[in-house]
C-alpha cells in the first residue's frame, strides 16, 4: 500500500501558520508573473481560483510592472493575515473517494463514496450529500496536489481510496454529489411548438433489433383523432425510442397526438408552446421517467387553457396505438375557483364534450364514480382534506394543483394528503415565481418530481448553504463563485419542468390601458384631523424612539392605519374613536368633528378622495376597489343615496354567489352601473370585463394586489380601452405608501407575488419619521420629490436626470437582491418620469371623466400602454 502513512491527527498540525510566499504562476491561466518559482514543497500560489476558472476573469491586467505585482503581493499579504480560516486562499482540488474505518485488515469493506476536498496542506471529507465527515491536516501539498487513481490516505479515523479526480466544474455545479441525480436532456431548452407541414396519417412500428421504425402504411391501423396535415394544426412531439422501450412494450402503432382543432384556434403563440410543454412534461418526455411539472407563468396568460388542451388531449390520445394516456384527472384549487374551473370547462369545450364533477356539499367524492360521464373532477384544498380517503380508492392519472404555491411548506396536511394519492403526474400551476425562497422551493420542486433534488438535508449542504453564503457580503470569491454555480445548476435541473412567461408577452394582445394616479385635495376637516393624529400621544411615541430601533409590533400599525382611514373617510376615523378603546383615542378629539357628525350619516363632502370620485362617476361602468369592507360600505351608501345600481364581491361573499354576480355584471345587459371589490376577494380566475374602468381608492404596500386589481379589468378578452384611476390623498401617507410601491417594482411591473404578506410591519425610525409628517401646503408631494422641472401642462417631462434603480424584490437565487432595504427617498421613482405630469392648474386631462372632478384634483399623472410597451 502505498502512501498510507499520511500523518496522523496529532502531528498533522504542523502546517497551520502558512508562510508568506511571493505568488508565483498560478495552475490555471493565473497571472504570469516574474518571481521565481516557489519550492516544490511549499504551498500553491494562493489565488482565487475557481474565480480564474469559472469565471474568466482574466487577472492578468492586475499584474503589469512592477507595482502592480507589489500591490499583488501585498493583497494577498494582507489575505493571510485577515483569512480566516487561512485555507480558503488556496487552490482546491477535488476527488472522488471511497472510504472505510481505518483498520489493518488486508480486504477493506468500503462504507460508501465521497468526495475529498483537498486544499493546501488540509482535506475535508464529505459523503454524497455535502456532509462534512473527515477532516485532516499536515498533508505534503505537493502530494495532496496530485493524487491519482488507486492512492490511499488517512482522513481522521477513515481510510480513502482516490478513484479519480472531479472537475473544478463538476465540484462547483455540484455534480459530484448524488451521482444518481438525474441525467437531463441534452435538450433543455423549450422546444418550439411543432407544426409539421406534412406526416403519414398511418403508421406501424416494427420492433427490430431495439429500433422502433415507422414501416409503409399497409394497413390502417390507428389513424389520428384529428387531421395533422390541417391548417394551424398542433401536433405533439412524437416520443423517442428511449422513450418507447420504456412506455410501449406491448409495440403498439405510433400515432400522432393532435390538438383539437377547436381549441387550438383559441390558442396564442405563447399558450400553443405551454401546451407542447405540458404534454412533454406529463409524457415523461423532457426527463426521462418523471412526469411531474410547474407551470408558473403570471396572471392572465392562460394557465387554465392551456391546462384544459393537455387535458382534453390527454383524456382522448395518445400516441401508443392511439390509445388514450388518461381515465381521469383531478384537479385542485382554492374553493373560490372550483365554480371557475367548471365553467372554463365548458367555456372551451362545451358541456356536450366533457363533464365536469365539482366536489361540494351536494356531490360527494364518492358519486363520482357513479357519473361515468365524468373524467374531470374539481375539488377545493379543504375538501380535499376531508375526502382523502374516498379520493385515494379513485385512480387518478394526473393531478393538477392550482395556486400551487399553497405546497410550499411541505408539513402542512395538505400536501400529505396529496402526496397519498400516489399519482405520478402532478402538474402544479401557479403565478407566483416559485424561487424566491429556497427551502419553499424545494417542497414545490419535491412534491412535483420527487427525489429529483435528493434529500432534503443534502439539498441543504449542496445548494442552500453555499447559495446562501454567496450572497452574504462577507463571502469569499470562491464561496461566491461555488453559490453562483449551485444556483444555476440548481435552475438548470429544474428549469427543464418549469416554465414561467411574465405578462408582457401578451401585451400584444391586450387592449390599450391608461392608467391615471389622482392625488386628490384634502378636506378642511381631514386637514385637521391629520394635523391631530399627527401630534397624539402614540405617533409621537413612536417617533421618539432610537434610531435604531425596528419597530415590528403597534403601535405604529394602528396609527398608520388611523391615518389610512382618515384619507378614504374621516367617517372610518370617527367609528373607531368613538369606542374610546382605539389606541389613537385622545380627549378632545371628537370636538373637531361637526357638531351632529354620527354615525350612518357621512358626508360626502368630508373626503376629497370621494369628492373626486362621485364626480368621475357619470354614464360609465365602474369597478371600484378597496382594500376595506368598511370604505366599502360608505361607498355603497353614497351609491345608494346617487341612486346608482350597485354589485359586491368581498371576503363575506358566498363562494356558490361569486360566479352569478361575475356573471350578471359582465352580461351587456348588465344593470349593475358599479362593481364594489374588496382587493382581497375572489381569487385570482376572477374576470371582470364588463367593465372598462376601475377605481383604486385606497392604495396597498403590495403592489402586487393593485397589479391583480387592474388584471380583472385588463386582460385577453378586454376589447375595449382600459382606464385605471388610482386615489391618493395629498400629501399624506397614502403618497408615501404609493412612492414605496413605485421604488418596490415598476408600476407596470410583471413580477407578482401574491404569497407575501400585503401589510408590511416593519419599519425603521427614519421611515416612520417619513410616514408621519404631512405637508399641507404641498400639490403633489411626489412631484416635489422627483425635482421634475415641468410646468405640468401634460407634456412629457422626459428624463430629469437617471435615477439609480432599487430593486427591493427578494429573490434567494441571484445576485441582485442584496439590496438593503432603506425607505426610499428620491431614488427608484424613474420610471415616473415617463408619465405625463398634470397640475391642477391644467385646462384639460384628456379625459372627461377627469375634467368633471377637476376642482378636486391638485395633480394627476397619466401613463399609456399599448401594444406591448409604455408609451406617453
Ligand atoms: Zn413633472
Amino acid at each position: 500500500m502505498r502512501r498510507s502513512g499520511a500523518p496522523s491527527q496529532l502531528s498533522g498540525n504542523t502546517a497551520k501558520k502558512p508562510r508568506f510566499m511571493p505568488p508565483g504562476p498560478a495552475k490555471n491561466n493565473g497571472p504570469p508573473l516574474s518571481h521565481p518559482q516557489p519550492e516544490p514543497s511549499a504551498p500553491p500560489p494562493p489565488t482565487p481560483a475557481l474565480g480564474n476558472v469559472l469565471l474568466n476573469k482574466s487577472k492578468s491586467t492586475l499584474c503589469h510592472g512592477r507595482l502592480t505585482n507589489f500591490l499583488f503581493c501585498f493583497a494577498i499579504a494582507v489575505l493571510y493575515i485577515t483569512a480566516d480560516p487561512f485555507f480558503v486562499y488556496f487552490k482546491a482540488r477535488y476527488y472522488s473517494v471511497m472510504w472505510c474505518k481505518a483498520s489493518s485488515r488486508k480486504h477493506k469493506r468500503w462504507e460508501g463514496d465521497a468526495v475529498l476536498v483537498a486544499r493546501g496542506r488540509t482535506v475535508v471529507l464529505k459523503d454524497m450529500e455535502g456532509r462534512d465527515i473527515g477532516r485532516g491536516a499536515g498533508y505534503k501539498a505537493s502530494e495532496l496536489e496530485s493524487l491519482c487513481e488507486g492512492q490511499t490516505l488517512m482522513v481522521g479515523g477513515k481510510q480513502i481510496e482516490v478513484m479519480g479526480v472531479i472537475s473544478d466544474e463538476d465540484y462547483a455545479k455540484g455534480r459530484c454529489f448524488q451521482n444518481a441525480a438525474v441525467e437531463t436532456p441534452a435538450e433543455t431548452v423549450l422546444k418550439a411548438p411543432v407544426y409539421r407541414p406534412v406526416f403519414k396519417s398511418f403508421t406501424k412500428p416494427a420492433l427490430k433489433g431495439g429500433a422502433l421504425t415507422d414501416s409503409e402504411p399497409e394497413k390502417p391501423i390507428c389513424k389520428p383523432k384529428h387531421d395533422p396535415n390541417a391548417p394551424g394544426a398542433l401536433v405533439m412531439p412524437r416520443p423517442t425510442t428511449d422513450h418507447q422501450w420504456l412506455y410501449n412494450k406491448s409495440g403498439s402503432p405510433l400515432v400522432d397526438v393532435v390538438i383539437d382543432p377547436h381549441l387550438t384556434n383559441h390558442l396564442r403563440p405563447h399558450q400553443r408552446e405551454g401546451v407542447v410543454f405540458l404534454y412533454e412534461c406529463l409524457m415523461g418526455m423532457r426527463l426521462p421517467g418523471r412526469c411531474g411539472a410547474i407551470l408558473a407563468d403570471e396572471m392572465g396568460l392562460g394557465k387554465t387553457l392551456q391546462c384544459v388542451c393537455v387535458l382534453w388531449t390527454l383524456l382522448r390520445q395518445g400516441p401508443y396505438g392511439g390509445r388514450p394516456v388518461l381515465k381521469r384527472a383531478l384537479v385542485v384549487c382554492p374553493g373560490s375557483l372550483v365554480k371557475n374551473w367548471a365553467a372554463e370547462f365548458n367555456k372551451w369545450l362545451g358541456r356536450e364534450r366533457i363533464s365536469v364533477y365539482t366536489v361540494d356539499q351536494d356531490h360527494r367524492v364518492e358519486d363520482f364514480v357513479s357519473s361515468p360521464l365524468c373524467s374531470v373532477m374539481v375539488i377545493s384544498y379543504e375538501m380535499l382534506l376531508r375526502s382523502v380517503d374516498q379520493l385515494k380508492e379513485l385512480d387518478f392519472g394526473v393531478l393538477i394543483c392550482d395556486e400551487g404555491h399553497r405546497l410550499k411548506n411541505s408539513n402542512i396536511k395538505t400536501s400529505g394528503a396529496l402526496t397519498a394519492l400516489s399519482c405520478e403526474r402532478r402538474l402544479i400551476l401557479t403565478g407566483t415565481p416559485v424561487q424566491n425562497d429556497l427551502q419553499e422551493f424545494y417542497s414545490i420542486i419535491e412534491f412535483v418530481n420527487p427525489g429529483i433534488l435528493g434529500t432534503s438535508a443534502a439539498y441543504r449542504k449542496i445548494y442552500e448553504e453555499p447559495i446562501l453564503r454567496s450572497r452574504q457580503p462577507t463571502c469569499t470569491e470562491e464561496e461566491r463563485c461555488i453559490g453562483e454555480e449551485r444556483a444555476s445548476e440548481l435552475f438548470r435541473l429544474t428549469g427543464v419542468f418549469t416554465l414561467r412567461r411574465t405578462q408582457e408577452i401578451i401585451n400584444q394582445y391586450l387592449s390599450e390601458r391608461i392608467e391615471w394616479t389622482v392625488f386628490c385635495k384634502p378636506t378642511e376637516l381631514q386637514l385637521r384631523l391629520y394635523g391631530v393624529l399627527l401630534a397624539t400621544r402614540p405617533i409621537r411615541a413612536c417617533l421618539s424612539g432610537a434610531s435604531t430601533h425596528t419597530y415590528t409590533h403597534s403601535p405604529h400599525l394602528a396609527c398608520i392605519n388611523a391615518l389610512k382611514k382618515l384619507c378614504n373617510h374621516p367617517g372610518l376615523l370617527y367609528n373607531t374613536l368613538q369606542e374610546k378603546s382605539d389606541e389613537m383615542y385622545e380627549d378632545g378629539m371628537m370636538e373637531l368633528f361637526p357638531e351632529g357628525y354620527s354615525t350612518g350619516a357621512f358626508s360626502t363632502a368630508d373626503s376629497g378622495k370621494l369628492l373626486v370620485l362621485t364626480d368621475l362617476l357619470s354614464a360609465i361602468q365602474v369597478v371600484l376597489v378597496s382594500n376595506y369592507t368598511q370604505t366599502l360600505d360608505i361607498l355603497q351608501d353614497v351609491c345608494d343615496h346617487i341612486g346608482y345600481k350597485w354589485c359586491r364581491l368581498d371576503g363575506q361573499t358566498p363562494v356558490a354567489q361569486r360566479q352569478r354576480i361575475v356573471d350578471s355584471f359582465n352580461s351587456p345587459h348588465s344593470s349593475s352601473f358599479l362593481m364594489l371589490l374588496s382587493s382581497k376577494a375572489g381569487g385570482v380566475g376572477l374576470n371582470l370585463i364588463g367593465a372598462s374602468h376601475l377605481v383604486l381608492y385606497d392604495v396597498d404596500w403590495n403592489p402586487a394586489n393593485d397589479i391583480q386589481a387592474m388584471a380583472r379589468v385588463w386582460r385577453d378578452g378586454q376589447k375595449k380601452t382600459v382606464h385605471i384611476y388610482r386615489f391618493l390623498t395629498t400629501g399624506s401617507i397614502e403618497e408615501k405608501i404609493y412612492q414605496r410601491q413605485v421604488s418596490k417594482q415598476g408600476l407596470s411591473g410583471t413580477v407578482v407575488d401574491l404569497s407575501k404578506k400585503a401589510e408590511h410591519s416593519s419599519f425603521s425610525a427614519e421611515e416612520l419619521r417619513d410616514l408621519f409628517s404631512f405637508d399641507p401646503n404641498t400639490t403633489c408631494l411626489t412631484h416635489d420629490l422627483l425635482d421634475c422641472q415641468c410646468t405640468g401642462d401634460g407634456n412629457t417631462p422626459g428624463f430629469g436626470k437617471e435615477i439609480k434603480e432599487d430593486i427591493g424584490r427578494t429573490c434567494q437565487l441571484g445576485r441582485h437582491s442584496d439590496s438593503t432595504v432603506s425607505f426610499p427617498q428620491r431614488v427608484s421613482m424613474s420610471e415616473l418620469m415617463h408619465w405625463r405630469h398634470f397640475s391642477g392648474g391644467v385646462q384639460s386631462y384628456d379625459d372627461i371623466y377627469l375634467n368633471h372632478a377637476h376642482k378636486h384634483i391638485t395633480y394627476a399623472f397619466q401613463s399609456t400602454t399599448s401594444k406591448s410597451q409604455t408609451t406617453v
